[in-house]
């Protein structure tokens, strides 16, 4: 297919083949039988710069923009389909701390973030709490000289068991007048925590069943002490940050669901073309033909929708429609296409070791990260309801 990138993006395209193909094939199999990511590895992913690509060289990024970050993580994902999840929770974490944080924050913990020497977590998900942020019940208490005890459980959080600093969201009081009632209720508030700090729990793995190698787990704060410089933002702009980082999060799952449906394009069309009946390969037979054609088409709307809404991106616009638009289409596409690819190798596309029955597997859980399609659908509606 003809490409409308430019030359240099598609020398950094084939650079990041290069990369996946060496550094991360060797890990594929083993990831989904349930190793973790070795620290070998993400090392390694720092060397590539793929931390801190998007964001600029004077913050210690890697001053490219977010197009390019996006053809990174597809071309990782043609390979390892969640490996951008190992380097884009840091990445998220960063931004946030770079948008809101203090310059001692930043000082503190970007430059390791984007150079893959330190990692980081992001909680928000709780047992009750899935994407209504109304459900949330981690709670923060100053303790007077400044500080906060953070007390709460969370779940489902990846790079919970090896982060060096976490991201947690919780309630803190609004600290209004309790005889009038003005000004008190419960607000949200990031807070920097320390993992080695006591009263900082990890708690059990979450296997799921496919993108393995995530250390998902559960966390649990029991007294957790957190100083003055712990507090990141609260109020409003805790909320707004939130969605701003998290939209940064669907750029790298887009372009890892179309890294992922080029994989089964590929695979489909191999098999195809070696698997005979009646005398023929498959391939020569129109069902196939449709199956394929379908998979192409797409694949291929889905990679310009994600080079559109991380052009946005690079725009300088938040992009939060035009991410959940993406969202939306693409990651239903991929489950599509990992379906399709399937029906192509017919019985022995669902036997377990076969490459689309782990894809298929990681489609699914795309399509449930980072909002379901539910979600995604209702942010879409917002930004066209009033168009007429
Ligand atoms: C691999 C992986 C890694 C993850 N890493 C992290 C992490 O690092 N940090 C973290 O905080 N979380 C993490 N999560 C959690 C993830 O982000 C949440 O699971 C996700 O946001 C949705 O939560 P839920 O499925 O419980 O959704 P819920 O909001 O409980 O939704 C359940 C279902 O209800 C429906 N629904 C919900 N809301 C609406 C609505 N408004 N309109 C219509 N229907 C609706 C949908 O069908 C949805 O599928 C991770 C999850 C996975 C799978």
């Amino acid at each position: 297919m003809h490409s409308t990138l430019s030359p240099e993006l598609e020398e950094h395209r084939s650079f990041c083949r290069a990369f996946a193909e060496r550094h991360l094939r060797p890990y594929v199999e083993r990831l989904d039988a349930g190793e973790t990511f070795p620290p070998d590895a993400r090392r390694r992913l720092g060397e590539l710069g793929a931390y801190g690509l998007p964001f600029p060289e004077s913050v210690g990024g890697g001053g490219g923009t977010f197009l390019a970050w996006a053809v990174l993580h597809e071309e990782l994902a043609r390979v390892l389909p969640v490996a951008g999840l190992y380097f884009q929770v840091s990445s998220i974490a960063a931004a946030a701390i770079l948008e809101v944080g203090t310059p001692a924050q930043h000082r503190r913990h970007v430059p390791a973030l984007f150079a893959g020497t330190s990692q980081a977590f992001l909680a928000f998900t709780e047992p009750d709490t899935g994407s209504d942020i109304g459900m949330l019940q981690t709670r923060a208490r100053p303790t007077g000289d400044g500080g906060w005890v953070v007390n709460g459980r969370k779940m489902w959080i990846s790079n919970a068991a090896s982060a060096d600093v976490g991201l947690v969201f919780a309630l803190v009081d609004q600290g209004g007048d309790p005889t009038t009632g003005v000004g008190t209720g419960d607000e949200l508030a990031i807070f920097l925590v320390d993992p080695k700090q006591p009263g900082f729990i990890v708690g059990n793995a979450i296997p799921i069943m496919g993108v393995r190698g995530t250390e998902l787990h559960e966390l649990l704060f029991e007294d957790l002490a957190v100083g003055p410089d712990g507090l990141l933002t609260r109020g409003r702009g805790a909320f707004d940050v939130l969605r701003r980082v998290m939209s940064i999060g669907k750029i790298g799952l887009c372009a890892m669901c179309v890294g992922l449906m080029q994989t089964c394009l590929e695979e489909a069309v191999r098999y195809a073309r070696h698997r005979r009946q009646r005398g023929h390969p498959i391939l020569d037979f129109q069902a196939i033909h449709h199956l394929v054609a379908e998979m192409v088409a797409a694949l291929e709307a889905s990679r310009q929708l994600t080079y559109w809404a991380a052009t946005c991106r690079d725009q300088g616009i938040d992009a939060i429609t035009e991410l959940a638009t993406a969202k939306l289409f693409v990651t239903n596409a991929a489950l599509r296409v990992a379906r399709q690819a399937v029906s192509v190798h017919g019985v022995y596309g669902i036997a377990q070791g076969a490459t689309v029955e782990r894809l298929l597997r990681d489609a699914q859980v795309f399509e449930l990260l980072e909002g379901p399609s539910e979600v995604q659908r209702e942010l879409v509606m917002r930004a066209v309801r009033d168009i007429v």
